[in-house]
């Protein structure tokens, strides 16, 4: 017997999303070309559904994607694994195209002041720059993610209302966004808010493709992930060791980590075609790049599976 034996709704496979390359690094010191590409193959390697390999932002803004091109041209290309880009703005979607790339995500806040504070505009006015992001990529015949940042809530203006976010969701599906996905910004998730908002969106767009990305900025990340999960959510962002961080909060953790949600719910009978081990190696390899601990829990500990005789007398 397996947990999915006793909870009917948990999917049998989800797709995992692999952030780290773009979410993660873009939140640490920047680290050379070559060493970002043999992460990205290191990833392709592991199995992983899906990764999110740059973005393409102005350097300016974010000069540790200055490289996006560059990166995008010399990964290999794993069979099986979708690559997308992220993008801010139109210019950003018309590079990412003429990259070659086919899946992009653009970004909108649900909260009009951390919007305000991102991109210098309000929320009404991303979505209609959104809407046209949307057809450029669909006359490019690629596809676009719409991703909701501070869906739980928000680090200006606190809790944000569910009903405000599916204002969102509405306008972005009616311009014809092929998926959306709820980012938990600053780790202000419980799964409480998850099950609230989760479930009436799936209620109002069921079919819209749902995609959801925690971050573990308050210890709650995989409770989240396991809260979605039994609404029968498939698609997940993580980050190999949890790279990554939390800009407006330093020195706090950001991403829900990649192989502590493969070893979660992998023990669950939930598959996601990650080889654990390989994600732990990737793991280590990115720990190397950024020259800081990680805050991954089984980089630490090893998987459950791996025993460890110890002679610790007073161990309880
Ligand atoms: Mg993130």
């Amino acid at each position: 017997m397996t947990y999915r034996d006793h909870v009917s709704d948990l999917p049998s496979r989800i797709s995992l999303r692999e952030v780290g390359p773009r979410d993660g690094l873009q939140n640490e010191a920047p680290v050379p070309t070559g060493a970002k590409v043999a992460l990205i193959n290191a990833l392709g390697r592991t199995g992983v559904s899906r990764i999110e390999a740059v973005s393409f932002v102005h350097p300016r803004a974010i000069p540790q994607m200055a490289d996006a091109g560059e990166v995008w041209e010399q990964i290999e290309r794993a069979a099986g694994v979708r690559y997308s880009a992220l993008v801010p703005n139109l210019r950003g979607a018309e590079r990412a195209l003429a990259a070659g790339f086919g899946e992009l995500e653009v970004v909108v806040s649900a909260s009009d002041t951390h919007n305000r504070k991102n991109v210098n505009r309000g929320t009404e006015e991303s979505l209609d720059d959104i809407a046209r992001i949307l057809n450029a990529v669909h006359a490019a015949g690629a596809t676009c993610q719409v991703i909701v940042s501070t869906a739980y809530g928000c680090p200006y203006e606190g809790d944000v209302p569910v009903e405000r976010v599916l204002g969102i969701i509405k306008r972005a599906v009616a311009d014809g966004a092929d998926g959306i996905s709820y980012g938990d910004t600053t780790g202000m998730a419980t799964p409480r808010r998850v099950v609230g908002l989760v479930g009436e969106t799936r209620m109002r767009f069921p079919d819209a493709p749902l995609n959801l990305h925690f971050h573990n900025t308050r210890g709650t990340g995989l409770a989240n992930v396991l809260a979605a999960l039994q609404l029968g959510v498939s698609d997940f962002d993580a980050s190999v060791g949890g790279l990554g961080g939390c800009p407006y909060a330093p020195g706090a953790t950001g991403n829900v980590c990649t192989e502590d949600l493969v070893h979660m719910v992998e023990d669950m009978g939930v598959d996601t075609g990650v080889d654990l081990e390989a994600m732990i190696a990737a793991a280590a390899e990115a720990e190397r790049l950024v020259g800081r601990t990680l805050p991954s829990q089984v980089l630490r500990a090893g998987p459950r599976t791996r025993l460890t005789p110890m002679d610790v007398p007073a161990c309880d």
